[in-house]
């Protein structure tokens, strides 16, 4: 069931998620995923599109939901339409903050699951869950909003527009402010460019240009907005706050560009210098880039130890071969009519060749009945050729050079023949 349920969920996420078509002349639509039928949250919901509206509007709704088939269990999910599944018949008009508050106060006091599934097929049908709501404004030509907002109430309804435009879940009390990356979406809410300065020490009293730039501190622009509207905002930059700008004559005297570093005596100047800096821009990877990890070989070479690279490979193998036959006398009894077995796989024989001096010649094993005896069998012979090959390797073979050193750095930590045995082992 529960499978059933991300199926169709995944299937119709494009629906489901919060997302957002605003600024439109004509017609608005908000829609946010629900995590639960909460009249509260949806109630907040509708003052955030209040809130970010100019006009007066028409509003109207729909719910996207799952209902389940009450006898083979089935699931369907129903989206949410203006045309076939609006919430109401006649939609309301919005003038002032009390009208939108009348409404949400409809999903207080109303069943909204008895809302949201009223046009159901028939009553084998039951809903399931509600996924997410779509809110549609239509906007009322040159009418605006009747309430003006006051003061106190400002900041308020400034952050219900920004939370509710980023599909906010959490109240003011856990909001933990706007991080750099979040600035273009301020942006786009307030429809604004973001200028971000951050005042430093004029390391540099030299003219640019010919010029004095003597002020003792500079305003490096730390963001520049890609200038998509029409008015502007310049921040402030401090210790991980930003402060608001009221007049940049104030602010600073000399601003400089952080591609290059020039200097400029206005603000205006440095932001027509900026499209046109030609300084190559510099990449800082605090992190480190990637770099190829260092082999057991490097780290050799390090202490003084070198390894020709024709001797890095490892030149010893072993191959082996098992073969089977079928024993047809001894079957195991059939457990069904449709199952008939007609014999065992047994084990014949296993034959083992290598590479390594002494044991390059083909051997043999062949059972006489005892299978694991012949598996031991075929592990010690390769456990003996693993320490023969072990034996050419460091006794007079190409490592055993650097074995010899190795051994010599490494005495004042064990014997030889520990760090064999851990290599056998
Ligand atoms: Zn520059």
């Amino acid at each position: 069931m529960r499978d059933m349920m991300c199926d169709r969920y995944e299937n119709n996420w494009g629906a489901i998620r919060t997302h957002h078509r605003r600024h439109n002349r004509v017609q608005d639509v908000y829609n946010f995923r629900l995590n639960e039928l909460d009249g509260e949250r949806i109630g907040s919901l509708l003052l955030g599109v209040y809130n970010d509206q100019r006009v007066q509007f028409k509003l109207n709704m729909s719910f996207g939901f799952m209902l389940r088939h009450r006898v083979n269990g089935e699931l369907r999910y129903f989206h949410a339409s203006h045309n076939n599944h609006r919430l109401f018949e006649r939609p309301y008009v919005i003038g002032t903050r009390q009208d939108i508050i009348d409404v949400a106060q409809r999903f207080k006091t109303s069943d909204i699951g008895e809302l949201v599934t009223r046009e159901r097929e028939n009553s084998a049908w039951v809903l399931e869950y509600v996924t997410n709501v779509s809110i549609y404004v239509f906007k009322l030509g040159d009418f605006p909003l009747g309430d003006g907002v006051n003061c106190e109430e400002m900041p308020k309804a400034l952050f219900a527009r920004y939370h509710s435009s980023i599909g906010g879940k959490d109240g003011v009390s856990t909001f933990k402010g706007v991080s750099f990356q979040e600035l273009g979406d301020v942006e786009k809410c307030f429809q604004c460019n973001i200028y971000v300065y951050e005042l430093e020490p004029n390391a540099s009293h030299d003219g640019n240009e010919g010029q004095t730039l003597s002020s003792q501190t500079v305003a490096k622009l730390l963001r520049r907005s890609p200038c998509r509207f029409q008015d502007s905002m310049y921040l402030n930059y401090y210790d991980g706050h930003f402060s608001y700008i009221k007049n940049m004559n104030f602010y600073a005297h000399t601003f400089s560009c952080s591609r290059c570093r020039r200097l400029f005596k206005h603000n205006r100047l440095l932001q027509r210098h900026i499209p046109r800096c030609n300084m190559h821009v510099k990449h800082r990877f605090p992190g480190g880039v990637f770099q190829l990890s260092s082999s057991v070989f490097d780290t050799l070479e390090a202490v003084g130890i070198v390894v020709h690279p024709r001797d890095r490979f490892y030149p010893y193998r072993i191959t082996y071969d098992i073969e089977t036959y079928l024993d047809k006398e001894d079957v195991i009894p059939s457990k069904s009519a449709k199952l008939n077995y007609i014999g065992q796989h047994k084990l014949l024989s296993i034959s083992v060749c290598s590479n390594v001096p002494g044991y390059d010649r083909p051997q043999c094993f062949i059972s006489k009945g005892d299978d694991p005896q012949l598996v031991d069998n075929f592990v010690i012979y390769m456990t003996e050729i693993s320490q023969a090959a072990f034996e050419h390797m460091t006794e007079g073979g190409p490592i055993s050079t650097a074995l010899q050193s190795i051994k010599e750095l490494v005495k004042d930590y064990g014997p030889m023949d520990d760090l064999r045995r851990v290599r056998i082992g």
